[in-house]
């Protein structure tokens, strides 16, 4: 490379740098400004409400997004906002948020124009992306009725980030994390929702328990009572009597077929 070009590559580094280094400053003194105790309070520790979990894309903030500031939200991102079960960071996030934070809302973050989610519609190959993409990929296998019958590819790549938001809370309500917590005294609430770069408006897809996992106990040895208002949900069923019925239902496939319909 010539001088010329590593001197301005350098200048241009330097800079970027630079601006990140006074632009927190500048944070820094605005924030003890307004609040004396902010950073003070910041330092004991954090309890927040909300685990964010979202795309990596950078038109979508996890704070900016959703009016939160330091300390209230717990943010996990990664490419098309997915929840994948040998991701151990995800899981690793997951259970921290839940049995040692006690987060009370856990919000699972999708947005129109998801780059991850179009690689994934299109049937070419990547490289070593193709291995992530491959979970977006079964999302379109298992809506591709559906989403063949959508004729014009925006609307149906829209719909492809509303069913993987669908599938990524289902795929959360899967793990023995959320399991377990369910059986405890405030388990958290489980959301979906999308977020339009367009306009910066989110939509709640209101994923309840019926789009959530409901009637897929016999598989995934779940609860099947409401997610979405657990706080609110009966009690869940004696140790026993669960042990009995999802056992009945593996051995004896007529009692499958009396589980709730999945929508
Ligand atoms: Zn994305």
């Amino acid at each position: 490379m010539a001088n010329s070009a590593l001197n301005a590559q350098k200048a241009t580094t330097t800079t970027g740098i630079q601006d990140i280094m006074a632009n927190n400053r500048q944070w820094v003194a605005a924030k003890n400004a307004e609040d004396p105790e902010f950073f003070k309070r910041l330092a004991t520790g954090q309890q927040p409400r909300y685990l964010f979990i979202g795309c990596s894309d950078s038109r979508v903030p996890a704070s900016g997004i959703t009016g939160t500031g330091p300390g209230e939200m717990f943010v996990h991102r990664n490419i098309a906002n997915m929840v994948v079960h040998t991701d151990l960071n995800l899981l690793s996030v997951l259970q921290y948020a839940v049995e040692v934070l006690g987060v009370q809302d856990i919000l699972v973050v999708g947005h129109y124009g998801c780059g991850g989610v179009a690689a994934a519609a299109a049937n070419k190959q990547y490289g070593l992306i193709d291995n992530w993409l491959v979970n977006i990929r079964d999302v379109v296998r298992l809506h591709e009725t559906e989403l063949l019958r959508i004729k014009d590819e925006q609307q149906r790549l829209r719909r492809l980030v509303e069913l993987n938001v669908i599938e990524q809370v289902r795929n959360l309500a899967k793990t023995n994390i959320i399991q377990n917590a369910l059986r405890g005294d405030k388990p958290p609430r489980l959301h979906g929702l999308v977020y339009d770069i367009a306009d910066g408006v989110l939509k709640d897809l209101q994923v309840d328990d019926s789009t959530a996992i409901r009637g897929l106990a016999h598989i995934y040895g779940t609860e099947v009572k409401p997610l979405v208002a657990a706080h609110h949900a009966p009690a869940p069923p004696t140790a026993k009597e669960e042990s009995s019925h999802y056992e009945g239902a593996l051995h004896n496939p007529s009692q499958v077929a009396a589980e709730p319909a999945t929508a």
